[in-house]
């Protein structure tokens, strides 16, 4: 089934982005197997890990999804109008000078980060004359947002310094959550149970995705999954417990063949040392497709893998389809789909999948579908 879509239209020259919505609510579904009582949020920040965060998150909560993080204020009132009333969205950035309003009036709930905001917010809860729902994060090893544990234990002994603040949950981040044997997870563990004992009375949230592997210990109340739902493995040592959701199909506009010593593309960093046949494929950097492929990365034609040959441009790609002679100006190769999983991708471009999701550009014609995956 095929809902409507967005980008630049299904021209015949558009390169296809299709995002499996029964995909992502069948992982969603499959970790909160693995907890025993805990919820399960769902991170739909930087719009859906690139995927489409206004689709996903309707997805999500059929799905029985209750908590949404995301990143920034924006990306709060994106997904809000898609979801109900009691369905609470999470701002991990905090509520910045000027915000509250907005976060009060649109019912988005605060990442508390420093002292700083925490005082903002209780003025705005005196002003706004009720209780503001807030989520406190006390730092515990990434050295980025949350609060120092000595600012953590200067707002614990002082407790009026939460007046007008309904707590829901104390959190923290794991760094190294993805290399189960890393001291550093069970040491960020022991000291977030002590920091998360000095409010009692709030729930406590830990676990990424790589976390809810860890093991219970680390669940607490509510986990917050990103890259897993999206096909990301977050076991990476291990065979990946979830499915792929996106598959990228682009065009191809041209195919020629070369005869040594012709090279190809800018730089003339691949030169041809036989008859080549190259097929030029509408998708380039400016999309997403990131330069580190250049010379690296690899499509499929059907079952044939075929090479990306030269450096990716700004809008082509070329590749080396000599084993695939069928290939015609007008067909698509797979570029991620079941041939390519997001995290093969990732390693052919020297990065992670998350970067490859997140640059995933707005010049595609995107496809949402639930189940089969379109063509
Ligand atoms: C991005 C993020 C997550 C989700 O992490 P994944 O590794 O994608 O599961 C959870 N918590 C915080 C604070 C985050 O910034």
């Amino acid at each position: 089934m095929t809902a409507p879509d967005s980008g630049p239209g299904p021209h015949a020259s558009a390169t296809i982005l299709t995002v499996d919505l029964a995909a992502i609510a069948a992982n969603y579904r499959s970790l909160r197997a693995r907890l025993q009582g805990a919820a399960c949020a769902g991170v739909v920040k930087a719009d859906g890990y690139g995927l489409g965060a206004v689709r996903i998150a309707p997805a999500l909560a059929a799905a029985g999804c209750r908590d949404f993080f995301v990143a920034h204020l924006g990306e709060g009132l994106a997904i809000r109008r898609g979801l109900a009333a009691g369905e609470a969205i999470y701002v991990l950035n905090g509520v910045l000078a000027g915000e509250d309003a907005e976060f009060a009036a649109r019912d988005l709930i605060p990442v508390l980060n420093d002292l700083a905001q925490v005082e903002a917010w209780t003025a705005a809860a005196r002003q706004h004359g009720r209780r503001l729902p807030a989520v406190l994060h006390i730092d515990t090893g990434m050295s980025r947002l949350g609060l120092a544990p000595a600012d953590a234990q200067r707002l614990a002994a002082d407790p009026h310094r939460l007046d007008g603040i309904d707590l829901r949950y104390v959190m923290s981040h794991l760094a190294c959550s993805e290399e189960s044997d890393n001291p550093k997870n069970p040491a960020q563990l022991r000291l977030f149970a002590a920091e998360r004992a000095r409010w009692p009375a709030a729930k406590a949230s830990f676990a990424n995705s790589s976390g809810i592997f860890l093991g219970h210990d680390y669940h607490f109340d509510l986990v917050r999954p990103g890259c897993a739902l999206y096909g990301i493995n977050p076991t990476p040592d291990r065979p990946n417990p979830v499915a792929q959701t996106a598959a990228l199909h682009a065009r191809i506009l041209q195919v020629r063949e070369i005869d040594p010593p012709e090279t190809v593309g800018y730089g003339a960093t691949h030169r041809v040392t036989t008859r080549t046949r190259i097929a030029t494929v509408a998708a380039g950097y400016a999309d997403g497709w990131l330069r580190t492929l250049s010379n690296r990365g690899c499509a499929y034609y059907g079952d044939i893998r075929v090479p990306i040959v030269g450096r990716v441009s700004m809008d082509l790609i070329t590749l080396d389809v000599t084993a695939a002679p069928a290939a015609r100006t007008g067909e698509t190769v797979e570029l991620m789909g079941p041939h390519l999983p997001v995290d093969a991708v990732a390693e052919l471009a020297n990065t992670i999948g998350y970067e490859v999701l997140t640059r995933l550009g707005d010049r595609f014609h995107r496809v949402y579908t639930n189940g089969a995956a379109a063509a």
